[in-house]
């Protein structure tokens, strides 16, 4: 019998239940489609570049069989079901709502046919049903959903080894190559944004080992403080390989808790970051909308500034706040963010500046290589103070001090802020501070060779306060 696997967020071969499920029947054949209907909301640039060197390297772990198509997948799979003469499709579950329709469009369509689909667990660690209240509901606050709830619950699997595959007589069908995808436009961007991953289910392991096993300063060996510096490399850096399965939460979990007991405090911390992953998906799960609607309806109607201006500078990295700049470059140059410097440019933009935080979902969904439904959804409405245990709307992080804390020799700034090389650290996060005769000997002219701010900090924070003090105060 020919099982059919349907590749989606879980582009891997080992630790794939759903993959092992197929394996098991007999001929296994594979498939992934760029899905175009509603099903699936178009994937940003960045996601797509990571997405076409993903396909190509898992089409050679699998021989060259891998089947790619571009449309709807409830009139592709019923049709390619029928031409592979398969009985069984197997997929892994997926938690968005229109992916979920979908999956249960196609197990209907199957079913009339006498054929069946199986949807199998196997990207978080626990099932969004599985966490939840004494009462049944979902948590709203990390701490007990994830101390309480998931620590209690059964423990994440040893991560399975990749099946032996024999795969089913390959067929045209139709199939498309992969450049028919059409998930690169040829841009310098796109070339260079990949310089330093390897994208590929090996680069995601190769990662994951170096972090687990780094030195005693390094990786997961000073997660804890060492998290908090962007110039440092003591964050793992996995976020693409999880978003797109390259690896799964289990294998991290595990492979990070090798070589230290489970009480050992950095990876504790390391862990419940992981359980933040876990908790995101449990909001989308129970909050469906959560992309665009606030999880805290009071912010329905707040009345959020519109300048296209401040929101352009901002995208670009010229607002003249240093440590935003930086940030703001180092995604769009590497589609990546350190998760530090996220929460400050996510601040500066939503209290700072006063944009609704649609906009800044909505660019690092563009950038990202790790663009996810759900943690990006909940980082913005956390930073915008309309999540769930969200930031308190009056935290707002100053951009200067937390530079001079989180950068405090500035390599991470100077790296991606060149005009500001030889800028003493003592204005480097403040340059409209500094003496003529200092911003002179650091070749530094505001407003042009370097932005003056576009906002002043005291003020926009003042206004921001002013501005969510007019909220109601319930917070349903
Ligand atoms: C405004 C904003 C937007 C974000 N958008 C995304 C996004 O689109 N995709 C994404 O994967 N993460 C997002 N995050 C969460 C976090 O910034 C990244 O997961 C993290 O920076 C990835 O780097 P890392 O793999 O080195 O993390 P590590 O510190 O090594 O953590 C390991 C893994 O834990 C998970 N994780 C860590 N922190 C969080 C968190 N706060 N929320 C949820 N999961 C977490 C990630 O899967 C990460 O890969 C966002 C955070 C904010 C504040």
């Amino acid at each position: 019998m020919t099982v059919l696997h349907w590749f989606r967020d879980d582009l891997r071969l080992s630790d794939n239940p759903a993959l092992n499920h197929a394996s098991q029947s007999a001929k296994t054949a594979y498939v992934y489609i760029l899905e175009e209907d509603e099903a699936a909301s178009a994937l940003g640039g960045a996601a797509q570049v990571w997405l076409h060197h993903s396909l190509s390297a898992l089409n050679q772990q699998l021989d060259g069989n891998l089947l790619l198509y571009k449309g709807c997948a409830i009139d592709i799979l019923p049709e390619l079901m029928g031409a592979l003469d398969a009985k069984m499709l197997t997929m892994t579950r997926r938690y968005h709502q229109a992916g979920v329709k979908t999956d249960s469009e196609i197990r209907e369509i199957l079913a009339a046919q006498g054929k069946s689909a199986s949807v199998i667990s196997g990207n978080l660690l626990w099932e969004p049903e599985e966490i939840t209240k004494q009462d049944g509901t979902p948590y709203k606050v990390f701490t007990p959903f994830y101390r309480r709830g998931c620590l209690n619950a059964q423990p994440p699997r040893i991560p399975l080894a990749a099946p032996a595959l024999d795969h089913a007589p390959i067929i045209s069908h139709n199939a498309l190559p992969l450049e028919a995808l059409r998930l690169l436009g040829g841009a310098d961007w796109q070339t260079n944004i990949t310089k330093d991953w390897n994208i590929s289910e090996k680069g995601g392991h190769a990662r994951l080992q170096a972090f687990a096993a780094a030195s005693s300063n390094d990786g997961i060996n000073d997660y804890v403080d060492g998290r908090n510096f962007p110039a440092r490399t003591n964050v793992s850096r996995l976020s693409p390989y999880l978003r797109f399965g390259q690896i799964s939460a289990h294998q991290a979990w595990h492979e990070a808790g090798k070589n230290k007991s489970p009480e050992d405090k950095q990876l504790d911390i390391f862990r419940s970051e992981l359980g933040w992953r876990e908790f995101s998906y449990s909001l989308l799960h129970f909050n469906p909308d959560m992309k665009t609607n606030p999880l805290q309806k009071r912010f329905a109607s707040f009345g959020w500034a519109e300048d296209s201006e401040h929101l352009k500078r901002w995208q670009r990295g010229q607002t003249g706040y240093p440590i935003v700049d930086a940030a703001m470059r180092e995604l769009y140059q590497t589609g990546y963010m350190h998760n530090r410097v996220r929460m400050i440019v996510g601040s500066f933009l939503v209290k700072n500046l006063l944009l609704h935080w649609h906009h800044g979902e909505a660019w690092f969904w563009d950038c990202l290589f790790d663009a996810d439904r759900a943690n990006n959804s909940a980082g913005w409405q956390w930073i915008a103070g309309c999540g769930a245990d969200a930031a308190p709307y009056f935290r707002v992080f100053n951009p200067v001090t937390q530079g001079q804390k989180f950068d405090p020799d500035g390599t991470y700034t100077r790296r991606f802020v060149p005009e500001l090389q030889d800028m003493p650290n003592k204005f480097l996060f403040n340059p409209w501070d500094a003496p003529k005769d200092v911003l002179r000997r650091a070749g530094v002219q505001l407003g042009q060779n370097y932005p003056q701010p576009i906002v002043e900090v005291k003020a926009s924070r003042q206004r921001a306060l002013d501005a969510f003090a007019d909220l109601p105060k319930s917070k349903i």
